[in-house]
């Protein structure tokens, strides 16, 4: 509505009266006084309600029960609340309303979120809900940030933004993952990635980024994994891996600063270590062979609780999480076993057994959060690959036709959003970094 502030506004109207629509979040009162505490979306807002002001404007009568009427107001309830802005320090936000009337919109009875502890079970049965709380308020609005930040960045490095079909014909990361549905009497799969059409993208626009959700069947519950998550592929023809590793590591950076400069105050509700962040912003990150990895994880295994791992296993996430933790920045592992990776690889040039890849490892415990890898550009050897993974020919020839017109040295890289939020905001959980997670077990709401 028109004549309506934003709370987050309401810095630029102090000494004026205004009207805000809100829903109260909590209240408390003694006395005279009643606190309310709104949001409207934007941020967090104090309103004070003083009875005697009640009684001076509306009368003996009709002031005492505004009163009353504001004390008793369930949580949830939507108001539009009219007041004077007052510059108060007391306040976290700064500011306060010095309330002169409010009129109830909606009401509301028994809101299940709260006063109550929840499982988290329930508080996802209730995810429409609880989006409402402050945590889960404050995550979402780093995710924001990390979107803005992301169209940011690539639109000022000259990437254009290219949209990869959710309906394909063929699963390049390996087929048990894979939600099928029927098309038209034909099978049809759900986009696990959109990197092959990035690919064909690159070779079109020379840089691109697809942005989209993608699709995997996770078996497991695992607090890093959905079924269905978003992920930014960049794709760049005539570049290198380590040119790549330089522009994971410059996004990257980008992305933490964003929200640092732009979400402090939900970092700060989410009790996110700053110092940690800032840390991550100034040095560069570790990169280190997989080779390197290995052995170290050798030597250190004995003062260690992860498994033993042998060159050419893949790494579990007590792995992972050694390995960032001991160099405590972000930590690109480079040159993979090429058993354990995707077909499309490009080979070593000196070594038979790994490929030229990486994966960018959030310290923390944040696991892998950039998947990368320069691309494979000889058509035969690609026509190889394709049987070996027991992929159809047919169903791949268009993605073999970019190796048959031009190919070039190119590569890219897939960042999944949710884990960077989990990251950034220093949660737990992956399920609360998007507003409606899927995961197994999990399809509402
Ligand atoms: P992981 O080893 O954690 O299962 P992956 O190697 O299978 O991940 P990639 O195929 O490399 O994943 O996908 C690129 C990026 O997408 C990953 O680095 C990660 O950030 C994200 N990602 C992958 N799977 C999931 C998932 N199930 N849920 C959320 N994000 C995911
Ligand atoms: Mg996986
Ligand atoms: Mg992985
Ligand atoms: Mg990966």
């Amino acid at each position: 509505m028109k004549d309506l502030v934003s709370i987050i506004d309401v810095k630029d109207h102090v000494g004026e009266e205004i009207k805000i629509g809100a829903w109260v979040a909590d209240k408390s009162g003694k006395g005279k006084l009643q606190f309310l505490q709104l949001r409207d979306g934007t941020a967090y807002f104090q309103a004070v309600v003083f009875k005697p002001n009640m009684i001076e404007k509306f009368g003996e009568e009709a002031g005492l029960e505004k009163f009353t009427e504001i004390k008793h107001l369930a949580q949830e309830t939507s108001v539009i609340v009219t007041g004077i802005v007052k510059e108060d320090s007391r306040s976290k936000f700064g500011y306060e309303l010095d309330v002169t009337d409010l009129e109830v919109v909606g009401g509301s009875v028994d809101y299940p979120i709260t006063p109550k502890e929840h499982g988290t079970d329930f508080l996802m049965d209730n995810r429409h809900l609880w989006l409402r709380s402050r945590k889960q308020h404050a995550i979402l609005l780093v995710r924001n940030e990390i979107i803005r930040a992301t169209y940011e960045f690539y639109n000022a490095n000259g990437f254009v933004k290219i949209d990869s079909p959710i309906l394909t014909g063929s699963a390049p990361e390996g087929t048990t993952e894979l939600f099928e549905t029927d098309y038209f009497g034909h099978p049809a799969f759900l986009s696990q990635t959109g990197q092959l059409y990035a690919e064909a993208g690159a070779m079109a626009f020379g840089k691109v980024f697809t942005f989209g959700p993608t699709f995997r069947a996770e078996k497991s519950k695992t607090r890093r994994h959905l079924t269905e998550f978003w992920m930014i592929e960049p794709e760049m023809a005539f570049t290198t891996h380590e040119e790549s590793l330089d522009i994971q590591e410059a996004y990257v950076k980008h992305l933490i600063k964003s929200v640092l400069e732009n979400q402090r105050y939900a970092l700060e509700t989410l009790e996110r270590d700053i110092d940690l962040l800032e840390k991550y912003v100034n040095e560069p990150f570790k990169r280190v062979t997989y080779d390197d990895a290995i052995e170290l994880l050798q030597k250190e295994e004995a003062n260690n609780d992860y498994d033993h791992i042998e060159w050419g296993d893949d790494f579990g996430s007590p792995h992972e999480t050694f390995v960032s933790n001991y160099y405590g920045v972000p930590t690109f592992i480079i040159n993979y076993p090429k058993a354990i990776k995707a077909f499309y690889m490009k080979p070593h040039p000196t070594r038979e057994d790994v490929v030229i890849c990486a994966d960018l490892i959030a310290p923390e415990g944040y696991g892998e959060i950039i998947g990368g890898s320069e691309r494979a550009t000889d058509y035969d050897y690609l026509v190889e690959k394709v049987k070996e993974f027991g992929l159809s020919e047919e169903e791949y020839s268009w993605y073999l036709d970019l190796r048959k017109f031009g190919s070039v040295p190119h590569s890219g890289f897939g960042l999944g959003l949710e884990r960077v939020v989990t990251f950034i905001t220093g949660n737990q959980h992956i399920r609360e970094a998007i507003p409606f997670p899927r995961m197994l077990g999990r399809i509402r709401p």
